[in-house]
């Protein structure tokens, strides 16, 4: 590839200014509120309030206009600081979707206000429980009736729901039996939850090992708006395929943070635990897994980095995002088993923070892509191997 799309500036500046917000969320914050399972309202404000959230909101619609790599820096900053973007991440990879498949009036209706803090766009109903990874066997059903549609069906594990008054929703609005592609008869819709929730909507909290506010969303006869089909019907799935890459770097993003947060944790303290004498740190047997760890992020990281550069030059970056992603979570996992590993028993004490980043490091080699189905991804689409599924 043209090694100068690797040239991509570092946002040093939007980092350095994400790290000082972030140190007004120290650990404690986020132990409360991991015990609580509360939202982290106060965080996701300061954030909306600094205009983050809206970095990929193009300018004429109220947002900062920035690039992929920009909120890539945002996020990966917010995870390196301890802190988790979990609770407000997709907020800026949902409204991709809006922005490139959205109506002229859709777009002017909730850019702004999304940009703005007024209307939150945090859930993302795409996953159902019978259908899991295989996205295009979902049966929640959207018929047309005049100028709307009734909703009928059930997501599972729709993050946020609770905190959020949009949803983008992924329905069937074609039969399975009667269409020709697997791909098609599947329409995405922006629902306005405020209206539903209690009009044919409901939302139930799901207790998680970290604090997630994950939720399951029922639809009975839920309406909503024909004017809150994105693009044409049948086309959804596409639309929605479209923002992975996205998705995927930015959540790549997240883990090499992670990555680094455990690293600075684990040699911080090697260097200060003192047993037998000396430094626990220096024993080789505790250096090797945290230099290891170190080794795999910086190598996933690479890979974010090119996965950007071509998504911002408009290049294909499936191969880039999907392995980055794989990656990425892969070596926040082995630097989170280091760091528990070298606090010894003081890793599993709430108030070291690391066994609740453990907890929550977890989460990214199974969504919002599992890790087998990206090997499938590179397996079929880089290698050319047979399909498998
Ligand atoms: C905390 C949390 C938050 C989430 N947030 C959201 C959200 O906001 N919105 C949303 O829509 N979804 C969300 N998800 C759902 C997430 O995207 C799915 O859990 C994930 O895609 C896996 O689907 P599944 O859980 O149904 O697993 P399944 O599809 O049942 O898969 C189970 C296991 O089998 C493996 N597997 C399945 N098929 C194959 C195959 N063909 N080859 C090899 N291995 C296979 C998978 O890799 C996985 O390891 C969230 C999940 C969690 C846990």
């Amino acid at each position: 590839m043209d090694q100068s799309l690797l040239d991509k500036p570092s946002h040093a500046e939007i980092r350095e200014e994400v790290a000082k917000l972030c140190a007004r969320f120290p650990g404690e914050y986020w132990r409360k509120l991991d015990q609580a399972r509360g939202y982290p309202t106060e965080f996701v404000a300061a954030l909306t309030e600094a205009g983050y959230l809206a970095a990929l909101i193009p300018e004429e619609y109220g947002g900062a206009g920035l690039p992929l790599s920009a909120a890539a820096a945002i996020l990966e900053t917010i995870h390196e600081a301890g802190c988790n973007a979990a609770a407000c991440h997709a907020q800026m990879y949902i409204m991709g979707t809006i922005l490139r498949h959205g109506s002229a009036a859709q777009k002017q209706r909730y850019l702004p206000k999304i940009a703005s803090g007024e209307l939150r766009l945090q859930a993302f109903g795409v996953t159902e429980p019978t259908s899991g990874t295989d996205t295009t066997s979902l049966r929640t059903f959207a018929r047309r009736e005049g100028d709307r549609y009734i909703v009928n069906g059930q997501k599972v594990w729709t993050s946020r729901a609770e905190h959020s008054d949009l949803m983008l929703l992924l329905a069937r609005t074609t039969p399975k039996e009667q269409i020709r592609s697997r791909t098609e008869g599947l329409s995405a819709f922006i629902v306005d939850m405020r209206q539903a929730l209690g009009q044919g909507l409901t939302i139930r909290p799901i207790r998680t090992m970290m604090n997630h506010n994950s939720t399951e969303v029922f639809f009975d006869n839920m309406a909503v708006a024909a004017d809150n089909l994105i693009g044409d019907e049948g086309r959804g799935f596409r639309y929605i395929l479209d923002g992975m890459n996205a998705e995927r770097l930015l959540i790549a993003s997240e883990s090499i943070g992670d990555a680094k947060w455990f690293t600075r944790r684990s040699v911080d303290y090697a260097k200060e635990r003192i047993v037998f004498g000396r430094p626990i740190g220096q024993n080789q047997g505790v250096q090797f897994p945290i230099a290891r760890a170190y080794a795999q992020m910086r190598a996933a990281e690479l890979l974010v980095h090119e996965g950007l550069a071509r998504f911002e030059a408009g290049l294909h970056c499936g191969e880039q995002a999907n392995m980055a992603k794989m990656l990425g979570a892969e070596a926040a996992w082995a630097a989170a088993e280091a760091c528990v590993q070298t606090h010894g028993g003081f890793g599993f004490a709430e108030e070291y923070d690391v066994e609740r980043k453990f907890r929550e490091a977890r989460l990214y080699q199974v969504a919002p892509i599992s890790t087998n189905l990206v090997l499938s991804y590179v397996a079929e689409h880089v290698l050319g191997l047979p399909r498998s599924y």
